[in-house]
Parts: structure tokens; C-alpha cells; sequence
């Protein structure tokens, strides 16, 4: 196995904070990968960071052996990585068919919105349009605006939107926050699916029968460092997790196990 996507030695400060402490995260070519943390630990940042919403202080990210690190977003996903969102970024007045074509055209030429949707949504187009929203199982909404979708929804029309473009590595934010068990079920099944077909994913989640079941390896995130990376089984026994979701000061120990 190779590693498809690194980010080594990251590090990130906003103001006061130091959001990233030179963090390393790589992920597998093949991989299911989770990305796991309590609030504030920097995966988003990692996430913004990777995919060139805002720039390292240090480090470097790759992609199989191109160096990445600062590439402007758009540049990122024509290179075949893509993500989603915590909060979803789906345009609310265009219908699930637009968003869709509007992914399409940003991947073809590299650039957003300048030519007119009649004019860019070719037949060929909306036909690998409708299969992804087949897939994602939300086919019969393509002509609802998104603003009308449920929370669960919109997630699988972003993942359809960033299946436009056949990226190499998904990269998902919360994919299952705030989603209801029916629709997580889903969005699971079809990350299985797509994996695969050959597709990499590196995904942020704080249900964590949804990580423990899907990853094949998980990275936790504390304070900014990556504390320990392992197979879910490993990284559910390991006490560095436990003092990262628990807080446990520094010796604490012989108190917390007695
Ligand atoms: P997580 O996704 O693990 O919950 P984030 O990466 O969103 O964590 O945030 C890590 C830390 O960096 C937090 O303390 C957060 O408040 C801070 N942070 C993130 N983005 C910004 C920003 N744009 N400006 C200021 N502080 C930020
Ligand atoms: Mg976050």
C-alpha cells in the first residue's frame, strides 16, 4: 500500500490559538480513514488546511508525490481530492440538477460560475448527474430546490456534487451529524460502495460506531497533535483517547484507576 494523501508536521495559529501543533495525518491509497477529536482539536482546520481554505504556518501536504501545500481550493479538487462540509455549503436556491451541474462545470474548466446553467448542464452532464443522485438515493428530489431538503439530504447532495467530479480521495466532514439513523445508514453504504470502486476517504465523525465501523485506521486529534493513529480496535483501548475525551490531567492516573 502507498500512502495517497499526507499532511505531515502541520501546524496552524489564529491569533492566540494554536488550532494545529505540527500534526501528521496520511492516509493509504484504499483507505477508509478516520479523523477523530474532541471539539477544538483542529480536524476542520486540518481539513481547510489540506484542501487550501487558508494556509499552513508550516508542514506540507502531498498528494501520492506532488507537494500541494497552499494550492488554492479549486486547483485541490481538479487535482482529486474532494469534501464536503460540516455545516453543508449546497446552493439553497438552485435545485438538486443545478447543484449538480454547477459541480460539473467547476471541475471542467476550474473555475465557478461564469457560464449560464442552460447553457453548461449538456445532456451528457445531466445523465452522470441523475446516476450520481441515483446512487445517493435522492433522484426524485433533482428538481427541488436544495433549501427544501432535509439536514440528511443535503449531505448526500454534497456527496453527489463532490462525486461529480470522480475524485481520487473524499474527504468528509461530520458526514453523519445531525443525520437520522435511516439516512447515516445510507451515507454508509455508499461509502462502502464507493471505496470499493477504488475510491480513498479520510472522514471526520463524532458518532463513533459510524468510525469504528466503516475505518480501517483512525488518527485522534488532541490540543492539535495527532496523539496516536491505529485500527479501530486499538484506538478504542488506548488510554492517550480516553485522557483526550476525558480530559484526564497530566498524573491523574493512579486516581482515574482506582
Ligand atoms: P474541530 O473541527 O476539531 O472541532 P477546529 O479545527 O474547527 O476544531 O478548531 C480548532 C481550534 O481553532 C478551535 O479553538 C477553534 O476555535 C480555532 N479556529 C478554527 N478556525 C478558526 C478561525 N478561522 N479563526 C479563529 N479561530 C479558529
Ligand atoms: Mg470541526
Amino acid at each position: 500500500m502507498s500512502v495517497l494523501l499526507s499532511a505531515r508536521g502541520i501546524a496552524k495559529a489564529f491569533g492566540g490559538v494554536q488550532a494545529l501543533n505540527g500534526a501528521t495525518v496520511e492516509v493509504e491509497q484504499g483507505a477508509i480513514a478516520g479523523l477523530i477529536g474532541p471539539n477544538g482539536s483542529g480536524k476542520t482546520t486540518m481539513f481547510n488546511l489540506i484542501t487550501g481554505f487558508g494556509r499552513v504556518d508550516s508542514g506540507e501536504v502531498r498528494l501520492g508525490e506532488r507537494n500541494i501545500t497552499n494550492l488554492p481550493p479549486d486547483k485541490v479538487f481538479s487535482l482529486g481530492i474532494g469534501r464536503t462540509f460540516q455545516l453543508t455549503r449546497v446552493f439553497a436556491r438552485l435545485t438538486v440538477m443545478e447543484n449538480m451541474i454547477v459541480a460539473a462545470h467547476r471541475h471542467e474548466r476550474g473555475e465557478g460560475f461564469r457560464m449560464p446553467l442552460a447553457r453548461a448542464g449538456g445532456a451528457a452532464t445531466r445523465r452522470r448527474a441523475m446516476e450520481l443522485l441515483e446512487f445517493t438515493g435522492i433522484a426524485k428530489l433533482a428538481d427541488n430546490r436544495a433549501e427544501t431538503l432535509s439536514y440528511g439530504q443535503r449531505k448526500l447532495l454534497e456527496l453527489s456534487y463532490v462525486l461529480m467530479a470522480g475524485p481520487e480521495i473524499v474527504l468528509l466532514d461530520e458526514p453523519a451529524g445531525g443525520v437520522n439513523p435511516t439516512l447515516i445508514g445510507t451515507i454508509t453504504d455508499r461509502i462502502r460502495e464507493l471505496n470499493k470502486q477504488g475510491t480513498t476517504f479520510l472522514i471526520i465523525e463524532h458518532n463513533m460506531d459510524f468510525v469504528m465501523g466503516l475505518c480501517d485506521v483512525v488518527t485522534v486529534l488532541d490540543y492539535g497533535t495527532a496523539v496516536v493513529t491505529g485500527p479501530p480496535e486499538v484506538i478504542r483501548s488506548d488510554r492517550r483517547v480516553l485522557d483526550a475525551y476525558l480530559g484526564t490531567a497530566e498524573g491523574d492516573d493512579d486516581d482515574a484507576a482506582a
